[in-house]
């Protein structure tokens, strides 16, 4: 019988693109019954230290978690990492290029929606959303919302930051491949992030010979026969699955933590694939 333990292993902090902390994250899940979470923040582990100290007092159990950008193609693809070594590992040091290369990424959009005629953008006023150098799209796309460029965050990405769009820069550049080795070298599993957005299946029997440990089937706002067809994909695969909420806090308003929870069942196979 399933025990009704439950997991979320995909949360963002104020440390990526979230607007919450990573105790006031662990306070939410503890809110929300949940037995164990990760947060995955986007190319940092800034988060872990406090993570793993409010954990330890709400005794809820916390998975080292990262989700790493990649391009397949033009294509962003994410990776989540679990359990890997925080201590300089491959990952750990890997870590620093990537967010330099986010802060090198971000002075560009700036400078060129800047030359489209919105000199009130400046680059200081975005670097200041996040506490890490893991500054990203979400925080742009807020200040162009602050500062009325944009009527809202979608629009921001439609006409201007979207894949593409006219102030859309490419970050680091690594593979989907790279990541999952990046991750598989320093002792953590490698699990494909909601593959029913990026929607690049095709790339997925390469990912397996990479070393690619899972698939996230469980996503919020997605069907049952959405997440049916991944369970299914991955058990062809030999891989495991995995689930979480995605949750930003006030940065994306259609979920949030325990939302689309994982039965603890899964927390144990994944942990089977964790060697750090
Ligand atoms: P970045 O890693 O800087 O390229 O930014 C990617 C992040 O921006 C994603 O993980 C989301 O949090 C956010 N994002 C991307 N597209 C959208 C969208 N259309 N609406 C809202 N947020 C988005
Ligand atoms: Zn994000
Ligand atoms: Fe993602
Ligand atoms: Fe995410």
């Amino acid at each position: 019988m399933m025990s009704d333990l439950r997991a979320d292993l995909h949360i963002h902090t104020y440390y990526s693109d979230s607007s919450m902390s990573p105790q006031n994250v662990v306070r939410e899940a503890k809110k929300a019954r949940l037995a164990c979470i990760s947060i995955t923040d986007h190319d940092t582990v800034d988060a872990m230290p406090e993570a793993f100290a409010e954990g330890r007092k709400l005794d809820i159990e916390i998975i080292a978690g990262v989700e790493l950008s990649s391009e397949h193609g033009k294509k962003d693809v994410h990776v989540l990492g679990y359990g890997f070594e925080l201590k300089k590992s491959p990952l750990a040091l890997k870590l620093n290029e990537m967010q330099d290369a986010r802060m090198a990424r971000m002075k560009k959009m700036v400078a060129r929606l800047n030359s489209l005629g919105f000199p009130e953008i400046r680059f200081e006023d975005v670097a200041s959303r996040t506490r890490s150098n893991a500054v990203g799209r979400l925080h742009l796309a807020q200040l162009l919302v602050e500062k009325k460029v944009v009527t809202s965050i979608e629009m921001a990405f439609e006409k201007y930051l979207g894949e593409g769009e006219t102030a859309y820069f490419a970050k680091f550049k690594q593979t989907p491949a790279e990541a999952i080795r990046l991750i598989k070298s320093s002792g953590g599993a490698a699990v494909l992030a909601h593959p029913m957005l990026t929607g690049r299946d095709e790339i997925i029997p390469e990912l397996v010979k990479a070393g690619l440990d899972g698939l996230e089937a469980y996503y919020p706002n997605c069907s049952m026969e959405v997440a049916n067809f991944y369970v299914r994909l991955a058990a062809k695969n030999r891989l495991i699955i995995t689930g979480g909420s995605d949750a930003h806090g006030a940065g994306k308003k259609n979920t949030y933590i325990g939302k689309g929870y994982l039965p603890y069942e899964y927390v144990a196979e994944l942990k089977k694939r964790i060697h750090a």
